[in-house]
């Protein structure tokens, strides 16, 4: 990130002190009424966040209110940060706009919404075929992608921090079984963003629908398909009931990840103790949130197996023109904007030479023992 600073020794004493002196500084000016400086150390601040998600998705939503907690022990309550779902306050999509108003000081979202704003943001969430939740966090923490995000977040006033994934997700359901790329022609399917743009391309007709006219809209048959999250997810929105073919990987979101959206001139008013909590609590909160997804889906999947859903993969022949024609999308608005060039120049690059370590002692292991029944 770009102003990612180490947490070394040296700062971590430096902030135990801090926060020593500024508890005896809170006495002391109660006692004696003066404004001693230090007291600015520890002082109460509160702040908003906003998601661009519903409280019942608990998996998404719910990284927020552990965020709060969070914040406020570790600040002995002076640091208090109030979440609120999409809606409550601004609008899902207006998240963005909302943190760099400062609107709210703090936001979560998926960057891959703000594409209209600028296409390369989609490579902080992710994109079709691109870097699954290990290889994104690996990027945006440690390989250049968090700071050549923040250089275009710096445009809205923003720093973003990794929040977590959903990990790959699944394809979606499908109410008649696909055979081939010849049965995407025409196929009236929901899939927002980058995979709709590329679904578009083999021929299906895309649907934008909100998350809840999905359901209806599946079952009258006024759609044939829709994508969602994964298992936990989907199962709660209760599609394995109107369609029953549950097709993978969705290729379209292989890693999203999640994003914490913080107001710059908000973060610098920060007492350095308070910023560097916020920062450790979100890489916690991420890794927290991408946890849960992976304890909450396995046995999702069986109960959905159970009651009749039947599991598909994508046949060859879709993955291969859906592939080759993300890249292509990738390469023509690279042609158009010079700033999107040199990011996706560089996540391709780190893409080639994470795909081959992933490809070995990873993929080797998955293949080998995830099949296996006995
Ligand atoms: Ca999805």
């Amino acid at each position: 990130m770009t102003d990612r600073k180490p947490v070394d020794r040296r700062s971590f004493v430096k902030r135990s002190a801090g926060v020593a002196v500024g508890a005896v500084a809170v006495g002391a000016c109660g006692g004696a009424g003066g404004e001693a400086p230090a007291v600015q150390t520890n002082p109460r601040v509160r702040w908003r966040l906003v998601s661009s998600f519903p409280r019942a998705l608990d998996t998404l939503y719910g990284i927020n209110d552990y965020v709060a907690s969070r914040v406020e022990a570790m600040t002995d309550g002076r640091f208090s940060i109030r979440a609120y779902p999409a809606g409550e306050i601004v609008p899902a999509f207006q998240v963005l706009d909302a943190v760099q108003q400062g609107t709210a000081q703090l936001g979560h979202s998926a960057s891959y919404y703000f594409t209209g704003k600028n296409p390369a943001l989609a490579f902080d969430a992710g994109v079709p075929f691109g870097l699954s939740a290990r290889q994104q966090n690996a990027w945006l923490y440690e390989g250049g992608g968090g700071e050549l995000m923040n250089e275009l977040f710096a445009d809205f006033n923003v720093m973003a921090f990794p929040a977590g994934s959903t990990g790959t997700q699944m394809g979606g359901w499908f109410r008649n079984e696909l055979n081939s790329l010849a049965d995407m022609g025409g196929l009236k399917m929901r899939i927002p963003g980058l995979g709709g743009e590329v679904m578009s391309r083999l021929g299906v007709n895309v649907q934008v629908l909100a998350g809840g006219e999905i359901y209806q809209a599946l079952e009258r048959g006024a759609i044939d398909a829709t994508e969602w999250v994964g298992p936990y997810d989907d199962e709660k929105l209760g599609f394995q009931n109107v369609a029953n073919n549950y097709y993978y990987p969705g290729w379209w979101e292989p890693g999203p990840t999640l994003s914490f959206y913080v107001n710059r001139d908000a973060f610098a008013e920060l007492p350095s103790t308070y910023q560097e909590i916020l920062r450790g609590v979100t890489i916690e909160a991420g890794e927290i949130m991408t946890a849960r997804y992976d304890n909450v889906n396995p046995p999702a999947l069986d109960r959905l197996i159970a009651g009749g859903v039947q599991l598909r993969p994508f046949s060859q022949d879709i993955m291969e023109a859906a592939y080759t024609a993300s890249f292509e999308l990738y390469e023509e608005q690279a042609a158009a904007d010079p700033t999107y060039r040199r990011i996706y120049d560089a996540w391709n690059a780190y893409r080639k030479v994470s795909d081959r370590w992933f490809a070995t002692a990873e993929w080797q292991y998955a293949r080998f023992a995830f099949g296996r029944t006995d």
